[in-house]
């Protein structure tokens, strides 16, 4: 993809302002409670500027390096998935009117135009997934579709991937290849822009771009291909259906539910999941009630009670049904693996359980 400019570092808030003088609110990455978050974002000099972390297993570490760049980071805890699929939605009211009767309603929040700056390869690509499944079907999500249908998504491509990345064996990263609206390859002097929609092409006309220097071109191409060269994980094969669903009854599944917490740490975190629960609050004089919907994981007992009865009782069939659906199953519903290889899943359980390691042991076939 040719570059459709260079804009220059100290050029970065003009996007943040030609964003809000077309309509968007701004979301980007920051740091909050020591980790890098999505939060609203107003300045450019709120991004994290020279921050850089450090993830392994089980740990997340962000240190000060004072240096000039903005995105010398992996992903933090969060994807886009809770911007768009909400932890917790109102679905749907009922009053009791004075009549007698009641009252139905299914309120949709209005959300407003949303720009998100500095979006990850991993995350565009489990984005697709989220789309297939909220709005690919018979019966497209309304909340999911309000938060979609006015998404500008402003990728960067990734130079810095963590320990716990494994993008480059999904196929997913590091370079943002498609789904943007525009893409940014960061220097030190700037940025190497790369329009990926007319929309995108539409702002690049409002921001004071120099033509790229083919040397600035040939540094992000450098840098990612440094990225995928770092990357130390990897997950066995992209479908891994025969591995997983010929072991069910691999010992190591058992060897894994003995460390696995039933957290369900690996789910929140990770930007494809998608599972979720129902449930009524009842006001307390009867008058009302309102339904909710809020994240579950396969890791809870209750995700899996049907009719009274819980059919995956303990946290090795829990621990099988999130691998075995995740990266197996998914391939008849989606056309691919649910995972993205984002490494978020390794890096934020509490007991550092590796899902490229796991995969690979039990897809090895009985020790
Ligand atoms: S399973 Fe883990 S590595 Fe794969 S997309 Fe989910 S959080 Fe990321
Ligand atoms: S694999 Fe780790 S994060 Fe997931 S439920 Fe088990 S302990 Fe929690």
């Amino acid at each position: 993809m040719a570059a459709t400019g260079f804009l220059l570092r100290s050029h970065l808030q003009d996007l943040l302002d030609a964003l809000v003088a077309v309509g968007y609110r701004c979301v980007g990455p920051q740091v909050r409670d020591g980790a890098v978050c999505y939060d609203t974002l107003r300045e450019a000099a709120d991004l994290p500027w020279g921050w850089r972390d450090a993830q392994n297993p089980g740990t997340y570490r962000l240190r000060q390096t004072g240096g000039a760049y903005a995105f010398a980071w992996a992903n933090g805890p969060q994807g886009l998935k809770p911007l768009l699929f909400a932890p917790r939605e109102l679905l749907q009211t009922s009053i009791r009117a004075p009549d007698g009767g009641l009252r139905f309603a299914a309120p949709v929040a209005s959300v407003g135009a949303m720009a998100v700056v500095g979006v990850r390869a991993c995350d565009l690509a489990a984005l697709r997934l989220l789309d297939q499944h909220f709005i690919g079907g018979f019966v497209p999500d309304p909340h999911y579709a309000a938060r979609r249908a006015d998404l500008f998504l402003i990728a960067v491509h990734c130079s810095h991937p963590a320990a716990t990345c494994f993008c480059v064996s999904t196929g997913d990263g590091p370079r943002a290849e498609q789904g943007f609206d525009l893409a940014l390859g960061e220097t030190e002097a700037g940025f190497v822009v790369f329009a990926g929609s007319a929309a995108g092409a539409g702002l690049a006309e409002r921001l004071p771009l120099r033509p790229a220097q083919a040397a600035e071109e040939a540094f992000v191409d450098a840098a990612l291909a440094d990225a995928v060269k770092a990357q130390t994980r990897s997950l066995p094969s992209r479908d891994l259906r025969a591995g997983l669903f010929g072991n069910l009854r691999h010992p190591r599944w058992e060897a894994v539910a003995s460390r696995c917490l039933s957290c369900g740490n690996c789910t929140a975190v990770c930007p494809t999941c998608f599972c979720h629960g129902e449930g009524e609050e009842v006001a307390a004089d009867g008058a009302s009630s309102a339904r909710y919907r809020q994240w579950d994981s396969c890791f809870t007992q209750e995700h899996s009670a049907i009719h009274g009865m819980v059919i995956r009782a303990d946290t090795r069939q829990r621990y099988r049904q999130w691998l075995t659906h995740k990266l197996g199953s998914w391939h008849g519903q989606y056309g691919r693996s649910g995972c993205v290889g984002c490494g978020r899943c390794i890096t934020w359980c509490p007991v550092g359980i590796d899902i490229t390691e796991e995969a690979a042991a039990v897809c090895a076939g009985t020790p």
